[in-house]
């Protein structure tokens, strides 16, 4: 019996192995497909990393995944350096994409987007994601220990300035209570984190960055709100003089953005600062409205009224 057993139990994990290196390839396969879609032209210069002007500029940008169905259209706005653009709208509407086309996942097909005056096109992929730190709306970790993931923001920098951005992200308590600690393997292979920890690992990951641009893709939509409220204080004050784009669930994080996009349906149909568009009386007041009523009822059910 124990013979049996025992060449059995191996090929279970030499199973498992196998599987998850097809696992791991064909992930490896999607992620080069992605590299794929965009590629550096011959010659394509860094963007100067010292620039004084992180200013972006989405200038009549359409875009689309497939031909046959338009996602982005006649896109235009700027974030001045050090300021803040919030987008929001339903789902689908086309938010996530900019981000994507900010950080160059893909290339417009219509218009064009610059970094401090230069095309996205014209520079380095490189560069162009050196200066960006992006808070994804879903958080893919990689198979290595929680230091890495924190730290890959920054190669070089030193466990204290890990468990600082860990901190501010307040996700340090929960990596400092598992048995290894920073030296805890996550992803497939390790500790599985949920929503809210991934993404905490992102946020930690940008502040330690640092980078002159920031994205935050509803950076905080898996947190509880007691969670949020303290982490949205961070990225505030991590956003201050850096060049954003806030992707916002929650309207109250944008209420001081510079300009808010309301987008549907990959046009957007209004724009303006806060005050401007309650005044407008349109899509944003009744979003704005109706999120109000949400938070008074749900404070009205926790406090048993
Ligand atoms: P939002 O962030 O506003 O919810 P997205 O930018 O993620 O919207 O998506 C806009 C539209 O593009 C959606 O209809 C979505 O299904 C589609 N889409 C997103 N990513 C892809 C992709 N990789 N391939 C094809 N369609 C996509
Ligand atoms: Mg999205």
């Amino acid at each position: 019996m124990i013979q049996l057993y025992i060449p059995l139990n191996f090929l279970g994990v030499l199973y498992r192995e196998i599987k998850q290196s097809l696992t791991d390839l064909d992930k490896m396969f999607a992620l080069m497909e992605r590299e794929r879609e965009v590629a550096d032209k011959p010659g394509a210069q860094a963007l100067p990393p010292g620039a004084a002007d992180w200013s972006v500029r989405f200038e009549h940008v359409s875009f689309h995944y497939d031909p046959a169905r338009p996602i982005l259209r006649d896109v235009s706005f700027e974030i001045p350096a050090g300021r803040t653009v919030a987008v929001v709208g339903p789902s689908g509407a086309g938010k996530s994409t900019l981000a994507r086309l900010l950080y160059r996942f893909y290339d417009v097909q219509q218009g064009r987007i610059a970094i401090a005056g230069h095309d996205l096109r014209d520079v380095t992929q490189a560069s162009v994601r050196q200066a960006i730190g992006i808070v994804p709306q879903d958080t893919v970790l990689f198979n290595d220990t929680v230091e890495y993931n924190i730290a890959y923001g920054r190669p070089g920098a030193s466990r204290e300035e890990v468990e600082e951005a860990a901190r501010a992200a307040r996700i340090h308590d929960f990596i400092a209570s598992t048995p290894r600690g920073y030296q805890t393997m996550v992803g497939e292979r390790g500790l599985k984190l949920s929503g809210g920890e991934k993404q905490r690992v992102a946020i930690a990951r940008t502040l330690l960055k640092d980078p002159p641009i920031l994205i935050f893709d509803e950076a905080t939509s898996a947190l509880d709100s007691a969670n949020e409220r303290a982490i949205q204080a961070e990225l505030k004050s991590a956003a201050q003089n850096k060049t954003t784009l806030v992707i916002a669930h929650r309207l109250s994080t944008v209420v001081d953005a510079h300009e808010i996009l309301v987008m549907e349906a990959g046009r957007i149909v209004e724009r303006g600062t806060h005050q401007e568009l309650l005044a407008q009386g349109g899509r944003y007041a009744d979003m704005w409205a109706l999120q109000q009523s949400a938070e008074a009822e749900t404070f009205t059910e926790v406090m048993g009224m």
